[in-house]
């Protein structure tokens, strides 16, 4: 069994509209965009990040906003729902929040004992804020959010199979604990975690696959604390049987790739070096950073990119 997993260390998923992408992650929920830069494969889509204030892995949600993609549809061999951790008694505050904002489907549930609030993202992206009491990373506040509501960074992410089987017995190889099965759903912990230490299993065999588009998570990352842990993990699935990708160099972390038994792509990147690498924490995700090999687009990729309209509200 793996030691090096820490938690989820981003989740990527797909978009269309960059501005209501951007508009929604930080102001409506008031995340901090610590990077504004363009997908390696298609430099003329934007790659967007949004977390705590230095962009700590456990708290990063990603996206790429394809100007032309079609909206996903929901099925298995993908992420469910994304969550985010908050405060105890502060999802009253979110839910007059997100209703003011007239966010779709919001429900309020109760999950593994934790009062949880559901909701899509203008996108379809299907979200849940979770409230948990002390958890102890420090939220960014730089929006009209306080303290005592503040996202903290993700709590769980979901995994909607059509077969839980080897994905479980993956989840447990790379280091977590099957906790219980409640409703159907079988949680999985990471000890001595980042935070955003829970994976929740949701299998249903009858559903279809997804089709993925605006609104689907592209892939989810876990977090490793550098290179050598990362080889470590590497050899052991490649050991294991699994198809990796070597380490790509995604200039804020190092990243591996695989596919696992129930479709949903997994990667595992380095909690090194960090978002502040070419730019001041202060100044984090305010002008557009271009990996080395796109550099010289940056005139061509500043007309064709929309722009993000910072602080306003998208009609
Ligand atoms: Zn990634």
């Amino acid at each position: 069994m793996l030691k090096q997993i820490q938690g989820l260390h981003h989740v990527t998923a797909m978009a269309r509209d960059a501005a209501l992408n951007n508009d929604f992650f930080t102001r409506v929920l008031g995340l901090r965009r610590v990077k504004q830069t363009v997908n390696f494969d298609e430099p003329s889509v934007y790659h967007l990040y949004y977390g705590d204030e230095a962009g700590s892995p456990g708290t990063v949600m990603t996206h790429f906003p394809f100007p032309n993609i079609v909206r996903g549809r929901t099925g298995t061999g993908e992420v469910g729902t994304t969550v985010f951790s908050v405060p105890q008694g502060s999802l009253a505050y979110w839910q007059a929040r997100l209703a003011s904002e007239s966010v779709g489907d919001l429900v309020l549930s109760e999950s593994f004992g934790q009062k949880r609030l559901s909701f899509r993202a203008p996108e379809g992206d299907a979200l849940a804020l979770v409230e948990v009491a002390d958890d102890p990373r420090k939220p960014w506040t730089g929006g009209d959010i306080g303290t005592d509501e503040a996202i903290r960074g993700f709590h769980s992410a979901s995994l909607r199979l059509r077969d839980g089987g080897a994905t479980s017995e993956l989840l447990t190889y790379m280091g977590y604990e099957g906790e219980e099965t409640r409703d159907g759903i079988s949680r999985f912990i990471r000890p001595d975690g980042n935070g955003a230490d829970r994976i929740d299993i949701e299998v249903l065999p009858q559903v279809s696959h997804a089709d993925l588009g605006s609104g689907s998570v592209h892939h989810i990352a876990f977090a490793v604390a550098d290179r050598a842990a990362q080889d470590e993990v590497r050899s052991a699935l490649v050991d294991t049987g699994y198809q990796v990708t070597p380490p790509i160099d995604r200039d804020y972390f190092h990243a591996i790739y695989f596919r696992t038994p129930g479709g949903v792509l997994f990667e595992v990147a380095t909690n090194e070096p960090g978002f502040d690498r070419d730019e001041d924490t202060a100044h984090l995700g305010e002008a557009l950073k271009l990996p080395t090999q796109h550099a010289h687009l940056r005139a061509q990729l500043e007309r064709v990119l929309q722009p993000l309209e910072d602080g306003k509200k998208v009609a």
